[in-house]
C-alpha cells in the first residue's frame, strides 16, 4: 500500500510535469476502479486543466480550473505510470485501468507523443472518484479521515489528545485513517521500531513520555523514509521503494539496532514485523 512517503514525493512531480496541462483524452479500460458512471467521468476531465496534485493521507487530489477534484485512492497496489512520460517509456502494464493523455501546451513541456499517465492496479481494489472541491468530505474514507500524519496543525498537544479517544493496540491505531490518516502497515512498523514500542501494546499502557516518544517518531520515521523514496522514485511514479526499510517485511534479518533476529507475525493476514528486544512488550 503506498504511504505518506511515496505518494508525498509522487504527488510533487505528477505536479511538476502536469500543473496548467489539459487533459485531451480519457481512455477507460477497466471502469469497476471508477466510481461514477463512467461518461461523467469521461466529460468531466475532458479539457480540464490540472492545477495541482496534492497528497491527503492515503489519497492524491488532482485538482482542476472547474473546481472540481479526482481523488483517487489507490487502496493496496493502485498507482500511476507515465505514458512516453520524462522516465523513457515503460511498458503498458497489463492491468491499466484507465489512460489520461495531456496537450502538450505552453509549460515547458517537451513531450513528443503527449504526456499521458495510466492508472495500474494489479487487484482492481483501487477507488477513483470525481467531485466538487468543497464536496471533498462526501467522498467514502476520504470525508472520514482524521488529520494528516504531517499536518502542521496536529502538534504534540494535539496528537496527545486525540490518542486519548483510542483504546486498542497502538499498531491498530496508527494505520487507522479515522485516528491520524497516510500511515499503513509498512510504516507503522518503521515507527514502532524508531520508538521502541511493541506494536500489540495498547494504547492505555502507554505513559505520557511514551506517547510523546510515538509522536517524535512518527515525524523523524516519515521524514526520514520520505527523503530516501524521493530519491529512489525519481520519475518514476510507479515504483515504491521499501528494501531500505528497517523491519517491515525483514523477518529473520537482523536487527539494524541490535542484531536479534527481527519477528514476523500475521494476524489478519497483515504481516507486522518487530524486533523483540528493541521493543520490549
Ligand atoms: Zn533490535
Amino acid at each position: 500500500m503506498p504511504e505518506i512517503p511515496e505518494l508525498q514525493h509522487v504527488a510533487k512531480v505528477l505536479t511538476a510535469q502536469l500543473a496548467g496541462q489539459a487533459i485531451s483524452g480519457v481512455d477507460i479500460q477497466e471502469p469497476i476502479v471508477i466510481r461514477l458512471p463512467r461518461e461523467d467521468f469521461e466529460a468531466g476531465l475532458l479539457g480540464a486543466r490540472i492545477r495541482a496534485v496534492r497528497r491527503s493521507g492515503k489519497f492524491l487530489l488532482f485538482e482542476t480550473d472547474r473546481d472540481s477534484v479526482m481523488a483517487v485512492n489507490p487502496m493496496l497496489n493502485g498507482r500511476f505510470q507515465w505514458i512516453d512520460g520524462p522516465d523513457g517509456t515503460p511498458k503498458a502494464h497489463a492491468r491499466t485501468c484507465f489512460t489520461l493523455r495531456f496537450e502538450d501546451g505552453d509549460t515547458g513541456l517537451h513531450a513528443d507523443p503527449p504526456l499521458g499517465i495510466r492508472y495500474i492496479d494489479e487487484r482492481y481494489l483501487g477507488k477513483v472518484y470525481l467531485a466538487d472541491a468543497d464536496e471533498l468530505d462526501q467522498v467514502p474514507v476520504l470525508g472520514e479521515q482524521g488529520p494528516d500524519a504531517l499536518d502542521p496543525a496536529l502538534d504534540q498537544e494535539a496528537f496527545l489528545q486525540r490518542l486519548k479517544r483510542h483504546r486498542g493496540q497502538v499498531k491498530n491505531t496508527l494505520v487507522n485513517a479515522r485516528f491520524i490518516a497516510g500511515i499503513g502497515n509498512a510504516y507503522s512498523d518503521e515507527i514502532l521500531f524508531q520508538a521502541g514500542i511493541h506494536p500489540f501494546a495498547k494504547i492505555s499502557g502507554l505513559d505520557e513520555s511514551r506517547r510523546i516518544r510515538l509522536y517524535e517518531a512518527i515525524h523523524e520515521t516519515l521524514n526520514w523514509a520520505s527523503s530516501i523514496a524521493a530519491e529512489q522514485i525519481g520519475n518514476r511514479i510507479d515504483r515504491k521503494p521499501r528494501e531500505f526499510l528497517r523491519v517491515h517485511r525483514k523477518g529473520g534479518r537482523a536487527c539494524p539496532r541490535c542484531g536479534h533476529g527481527i519477528s514476523e507475525v500475521s494476524p489478519n493476514r497483515r504481516v507486522t514485523s518487530f524486533c523483540r528486544p528493541c521493543q520490549p512488550e
